[in-house]
């Protein structure tokens, strides 16, 4: 087995939380220069920038997972990892059906950009992306895997836009197939806090919004290569994680 740096939680300049010079072409060359081998591109419910981060990685031996970062109607943050980019735009479409509009204020508030592989803007997206989904945790879980992908429930140390914050627990029949933890909660901190949860692993992403925070912390994945389905067996617990 070899040893896959991951970085599977970063935002590109289509999340409005995030920098404008969060382009794919950057962040490629960000997480290439940190030395990752894989990451995961996951925007607030959205997947219109998947496509140019996978082609931008072509030849730089770095691996791009189509993913998402996606709300539920209980506004749990969830990272939908899927094997292919037409599973996640076919999520994408799920979502944005029983997503709303941006309101013209809102539009001031953070641009939503999908950016070509020259970071020309080639589209503003007019879907509210930080607004919730109309599928609760259950429904999106669900959804997600029947598309084939799998879901890990963000940053859930966090006080906001966790199913820990939303519920106050993770509850047992929505299937996770990992937890997220923050980069700045250390392992004695999540043990306290996450002790029931000892079934589920546990992995460590950045949530980058900037470049700066590209690989801040990682995850190891020991694995034959750098797959889709060599990092589900990783979760389902036939592969090393280690952070
Ligand atoms: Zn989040
Ligand atoms: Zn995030």
């Amino acid at each position: 087995m070899k040893r896959f740096i991951a970085d599977l939680h970063i935002h590109t300049c289509l999340s409005p939380c995030a920098e404008i010079d969060m382009t794919p072409r950057r962040i490629i060359d960000r997480a290439v220069k940190k030395g990752l081998d894989i990451i995961a591109i996951s925007d607030h419910n959205s997947a219109d920038n998947i496509g140019v981060t996978v082609k931008m990685a072509e030849g730089r031996g770095i691996k791009v997972f189509p993913s998402m970062e996606i709300t539920s109607m209980e506004e749990a943050h969830v990272i939908a990892i899927f094997s292919s980019i037409e599973e996640a735009v076919e999520m994408q479409k799920l979502i944005f059906k029983g997503l709303p509009d941006r309101k013209a204020e809102e539009r001031l508030s953070g641009y939503q950009l999908v950016v070509n592989e020259k970071d020309e803007i080639i589209n503003f997206c007019r879907k509210h992306l930080l607004g919730a989904s109309d599928m609760s945790i259950k429904t999106l879980v669900q959804t997600v895997h029947s598309l084939g992908g799998i879901c890990i429930a963000s940053h859930v140390d966090r006080g906001s836009f966790s199913v820990t914050s939303q519920f106050g627990f993770i509850p047992e029949d929505v299937a996770f197939d990992a937890l997220e933890i923050s980069y700045n909660t250390d392992k004695e901190k999540a043990e306290v806090m996450l002790s029931e949860y000892k079934s589920i692993p546990w992995i460590k992403s950045s949530d980058a919004h900037h470049l700066n925070d590209i690989g801040r912390i990682t995850t190891s994945f020991y694995l034959e290569k750098p797959s889709f389905e060599e990092m589900v067996m990783a979760f389902r617990g036939q592969r090393k994680i280690e952070w």
